[in-house]
């Protein structure tokens, strides 16, 4: 998703200096120093805007990592609870153990 976003926008820079340097051709023929300082007030912001714009989709993406490291771990959590469900608790410590073994760390037999 921000892989495809991340492309639009460096497409859309490309053309945000293209119009840049375009727009300073045509002024640099009337005035040089128009054009100059149209070419680098022009060149400036977009990699002003472009900063911002690659921060907003890095943030986005960190964001995106942390909701599925939150889901892996709701999905742990769920998980340990149906072992809790069809496993046995020991009435000596307490522990939580596997349907399968008889004999709880502790030494209690189920
Ligand atoms: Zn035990």
């Amino acid at each position: 998703m921000t892989e495809i976003l991340r492309k639009g926008c460096i497409v859309l820079l490309v053309i945000m200096i293209l119009i840049v340097i375009i727009g300073s051709f045509g002024l640099f023929g009337q005035n040089f120093l128009a054009g100059l300082l149209y070419l680098i007030v022009g060149i400036v912001a977009t990699l002003f805007y472009a900063g911002f714009l690659f921060l907003f989709l890095d943030m986005a993406e960190d964001v995106e990592y942390i909701k599925y490291k939150i889901m892996e771990i709701d999905r742990k959590n769920n998980k340990d609870k149906e072992e809790i469900k069809d496993g046995w608790k020991c009435e000596e410590c307490g522990r939580v153990n596997h349907s399968y073994t008889g004999t709880c760390a502790c030494g209690k037999a189920k």
